[in-house]
């Protein structure tokens, strides 16, 4: 690369070269950028300060797909810009509507494969689901994602890429953001913590810290780094069970992860955050509702500041898992209440739609070779 530094020779659009990735394209993703990354781009290609605030305030806040569309530029540093970076800003190439409101998106991506987001409305708030891979390593043995192999991992401009587009078509109202989608978050933990970054900056989005949820099966390593991330979003742990045969059968890929390490690690972000940590239980009939289960958990839990939300399974074709029955669901929440945790039975939006958790991952089809 050879950028040069005479910075009124960029303000009159003087040719900036383009750090090319295949076939002529821009390798770099501009939106991919946390503000002060975007600084230290621009202020290497000798533009001033004050273009950060303003590129990044047309990419994030006023969402544009690209350079050229950014007015209050001089048109030749428009051209130039173009030239040297793109912005992941895809639309959707499917949309599925369920009937509970929540709709799911795929979204390609520039290597052929595609990434899947699902837009979550209850009253009062709107959630965004982000994808943080393609694919998953994890192999939960009731999800779909899981079930695809992994393809990759998402940089941090494909995943706020996700959160822009689905802000563009849910026409601004996405109020809260949960990275739930296809893949485990802390496994790809970089990427996320830019990602989150970038989609809380003010000079951007701005969604609050605190409507921000980042979800893992537990991964103790990447629960401290988001522990030392500034801000105060959410953690929720999907422990799915609290009996480690059980949790080993159910998530294969956490048998490196004892359920001791993943109670230390979830006390030691509830302190640093002072907040609760949630605790996702899928509940799985005859596999973890029954009651010596749900005291597993709430002696897992004793201790902990959390909050539970039991979600009984959604359908996903081939698992072989089926909801429990309400009794016996009634019975599990019954034990922890007495065991004096906050639990509550979670309703998970989307399933007709395949958006539900556990059912992304339908169209990652055979794209492409898994890892
Ligand atoms: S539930 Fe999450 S962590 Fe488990 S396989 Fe699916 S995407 Fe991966």
């Amino acid at each position: 690369m050879c950028w040069t530094t005479n910075i009124s020779s960029r303000e009159r659009g003087g040719a900036i070269a383009a750090d090319s990735g295949r076939d002529g394209i821009p390798a770099v993703d501009a939106g991919g950028m946390t503000f002060s990354g975007l600084g230290e781009w621009l202020g290497g290609l000798g533009l001033p300060p004050w273009r950060t605030g303003q590129i990044f305030g047309w990419i994030h806040r006023r969402l544009s797909g690209g350079f050229l569309d950014m007015s209050d530029l001089p048109s030749a540093l428009r051209s130039s810009l173009s030239d040297a970076a793109y912005i992941w800003s895809p639309e959707p190439a499917l949309r599925a509507d369920s009937p509970d409101g929540a709709s799911k998106f795929v979204f390609p991506l520039r290597d052929g494969l595609s990434v899947e987001s699902v837009l979550l409305p209850v009253p009062g708030r709107i959630t965004a689901c982000l994808s943080s891979q393609v694919g998953c390593r994890v192999g939960c043995a009731f999800c779909m994602t899981g079930r695809t192999g992994f393809r990759r991992n998402l940089s941090a401009g494909e995943i706020a890429g996700q959160f822009n587009a689905l802000r563009r078509l849910s026409g601004g109202r996405v109020t809260n953001v949960v990275y739930m989608g296809m893949g485990e978050p802390l496994l790809n933990v970089q990427a996320v913590l830019d990602s989150l970054t970038i989609i809380t900056d003010p000079r951007g989005a701005g969604i609050g810290t605190r409507h921000v949820t980042v979800s893992t099966v537990g991964v103790p390593e990447g629960m401290a780094k988001l522990a030392a991330h500034p801000g105060q979003a959410g953690l929720a742990v999907s422990l799915h069970s609290a009996v480690q045969a059980t949790r080993d059968r159910l998530i294969p890929a956490a048998r490196r992860w004892g359920l001791r390490e993943v109670r230390k690690a979830a006390i030691g972000y509830s302190s640093a955050k002072n907040r609760p940590v949630t605790f996702e239980f899928c509940l799985l009939d005859g596999i973890n509702d029954s009651p010596d289960e749900a005291r597993a958990l709430g002696d897992f839990t004793r201790g902990v500041w959390c909050k539970i939300n039991l979600i009984p399974c959604n359908d996903v074709e081939g698992t072989g898992f089926s909801r429990p029955p309400e009794r016996r669901m009634k019975a599990f929440l019954d034990i922890l209440t007495e065991m004096g945790r906050e639990a509550t039975v979670r309703k998970s939006l989307g399933s007709s739609a395949g958006g539900a958790c556990g059912q992304l991952g339908a169209s990652l089809g055979s794209e492409a070779p898994r890892e």
